[in-house]
């Protein structure tokens, strides 16, 4: 419209004469002095719904309810000046209606103000629709976490959501007008314009279509992996791409984790089973040996008997540690200050390591309880100074830090093992080779070991394990090569005891097996355990009544009034296990002391092993241990 120009005829034309000719057009004149309408065209009519005559004589400002967007004095000084004014006016309908109105002012020579009106209304509701749609699409393209990039047919980067600056690192500054091909590690990178003028030039799609899985590269240089969805527009002959992309780096993290944690329940179930099997037939073997040995004279064939007893005591240390492995040892646990034990074992740990290793122990805060099996938490930094040390053959420094640790819910969202909560943190770091992604995620298998043979048994890192997940604890396991390694302990914290206990289990020293007369009935379901059992008792001097199951020696309880003690195996065929025995037996006859045996830490007895200790005895214990256990529950106090 700006170039519109009306040029007022030369005298002998009048403004009738031009409002006829230009009928059609919206037109309206008005006086300049008390602003009334002396022409009308049928262009006006059309536009403002006013007939001719009704118009007439009107004030124009009033009919229309003129509102100039820059206001009225402004277009009146305009036209004073200049005897022009261009511009958009809102006015109304007769039928109430608000028109947006594109207008040209004219100041006629004579009295009079001349305007040329054009509806722009739908045009003005179209422009403001496609703001709005825009301002929608561009609130949620900065919400949604997916990020987006268009690019165009060449692969140059035309836009960049907030969410991809933040996944990529760039500002859309530095990637606008860039090729897209920057975001991709090799082979994608240098492939991607191959992909793209192949699939403008064939319609054969590459990189079109839905959930594919890709890698991203990041400013930093770090890869990651995202899954990619490509859209395509054509918009003015051109056509663009719009890519929405997710990163998958914490979910391909958390099924890493599961898939781990699997494994190592699948093969805890496994060496548990055989390691208990396994302790049974010990038991028999060490057990038997040990009568024969002390019926053999000093001599040649008291030595193999010995040789034979070395080899099974090696035998149950081995399943000892499996069990550990599998969550099956038998814990003592007990509230104690972590910080204060740790700080006990540093010289232990000082001369496992050696002198060409520093050890430095930290502990951060003053209490840091947990309730934890001392002895097995000592074997378990042992196990990993040990490790350490291997790793640093010509020295380095060996760190252990005791802290208090919170895990947030969205910590350990992206640990499927880890329950939010207050933990003890024991991180036990060194300064040695590391290792490589594979040996990382093997290390903690059972008989995982890149040792030679001799050096390493793969024992080590799966008893940690086991004895931390038994101890409701969680352990992590961060190494690179060249970087060091670093094992974190996770406890869960406890409550500080009101009184305080001596920490850790005192271990006294005893003479001589000692003995005693009283009658015990011994519960076992296994003939040949059932048997070492009975016989080292007797040698003990103990008269022994058997039962091959609980049902009989409940029977044998109400038949015979003067059992001291029951010895029972706790896991047992028929439905009743050595704790329900113990419990009906203590009803029965409430004096008779129970001392339970397992190989085999059953939830039940991993629990109660953090209760009241003392009233069972390892599987497979030595006639010494056995010997001092009835003692102490035998004696009065
Ligand atoms: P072992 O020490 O008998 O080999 P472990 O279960 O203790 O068995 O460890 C398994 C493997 O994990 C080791 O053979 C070694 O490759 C690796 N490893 C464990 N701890 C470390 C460490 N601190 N630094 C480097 N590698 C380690
Ligand atoms: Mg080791």
């Amino acid at each position: 419209m700006s170039d519109t120009t009306v040029t007022v005829p030369a005298t002998g034309t009048s403004l009738d004469d031009i409002a006829a000719l230009l009928d059609g057009a919206s037109i309206v004149v008005r006086s300049a002095g008390n602003g009334r309408i002396t022409h009308w065209t049928r262009g006006a009519e059309a536009l403002y719904g006013w007939p001719r005559d009704e118009a007439i004589g009107r004030v124009e400002a009033e009919l229309l309810g003129t509102e100039p967007g820059e206001g009225r004095e402004a277009v009146d000084a305009m036209v004073a000046g200049t005897g022009n004014w261009e511009g958009e006016v809102q006015q109304r309908h007769r039928d109430g209606r608000l028109l947006c109105v594109r207008r040209r002012l004219i100041a006629l020579p004579e009295d009079g103000l001349l305007s040329i009106n054009h509806d722009i209304s739908d045009l003005k509701r179209a422009q403001s629709d496609l703001a709005a749609r825009e301002a929608h699409l561009r609130s949620i393209l900065e919400t949604v976490p997916e990020a987006m990039v268009v690019i165009d047919q060449e692969g140059k980067i035309a836009s960049f959501s907030p969410a991809a600056e933040k996944l990529f690192g760039y500002t859309t500054d530095q990637v606008r007008g860039r090729n897209v091909s920057m975001l991709m590690p090799p082979p994608d990178r240098d492939n991607h314009d191959l992909y793209l003028s192949r699939y403008l030039a064939t319609g054969r799609r590459h990189i079109i279509g839905y959930g594919r899985i890709v890698t991203g590269l990041k400013k930093d240089g770090t890869r990651f992996p995202m899954e990619l969805a490509v859209g395509e527009t054509v918009t003015r002959g051109q056509r663009i791409f719009t890519g929405f992309i997710r990163d998958l780096t914490s979910r391909h993290k958390m099924e890493e984790e599961l898939r781990q944690a699997q494994k190592m329940e699948a093969i805890g179930q496994l060496t548990g089973g055989i390691a208990h099997d396994f302790n049974n037939l010990l038991t028999v073997i060490s057990g038997n040996l040990e009568m024969v040995e002390r019926r053999v004279p000093e001599g040649p064939a008291r030595e193999l008997i010995q040789a034979a007893q070395e080899a099974a005591d090696d035998g149950a240390r081995l399943t000892g540690q499996l069990l550990a492995f599998g969550r099956r040892q038998p814990l003592h646990a007990q509230l104690a200050d972590v910080g204060q034990l740790v700080a006990h074992f540093s010289d232990l740990l000082r001369r496992a390591v050696g002198e060409t290793i520093e050890l430095r122990t930290v502990v951060t805060g003053s209490s840091n309880h947990a309730m934890i099996d001392a002895s097995q938490l000592q074997n378990a930094l042992l196990n990993l100074a040990l490790n350490a040390r291997d790793a640093m053959p010509r020295g380095g420094r060996l760190t252990v830090e005791v802290t208090h640790a919170d895990i947030s819910p969205a910590e350990s969202g992206v640990r499927p093992d880890m329950r939010p909560g207050d933990y003890v943190l024991i991180s036990v770091s060194d300064t040695g080779a590391g290792m490589t992604p594979e040996v990382r995620q093997r290390a903690f298998e059972p008989f995982f070991t890149t040792k030679s043979a001799g050096a390493g048994t793969g024992l080590g890192l799966s008893m940690v394990y086991g004895f931390v997940t038994q101890s409701g604890g969680h352990i992590r396991l961060d190494s690179e090569p060249g970087h060091g390694t670093i094992v974190r302990i996770y406890l869960p914290s406890a409550q500080k005891p009101a009184e305080s206990h001596p920490a850790g289990p005192s271990v006294r020293p005893e003479p001589a097996l000692p003995g005693g007369t009283e009658t015990i009935l011994v519960v076992e379901d296994e003939p040949r355990v059932r048997r070492v059992a009975v016989a080292r008792l007797r040698e003990l001097g103990y008269r022994v009544i058997e039962a091959a199951d609980p049902n009989e020696a409940l029977a044998i309880v109400g038949e015979t009034p003067d059992i001291d003690l029951m010895f029972s195996d706790v896991v047992m065929p028929g439905g009743m296990d050595g704790d329900t025995l113990a419990a009906r037996v203590r009803t029965l006859r409430p004096a008779i002391k129970v001392l339970l045996t397992s190989g085999y830490a059953e939830p039940s007895i991993a629990e109660r092993g953090r209760s009241a200790t003392g009233t069972w005895l390892r599987k497979p214990y030595t006639t010494e241990a056995l010997a001092r256990r009835l003692r102490a529950l035998l004696d009065p106090r």
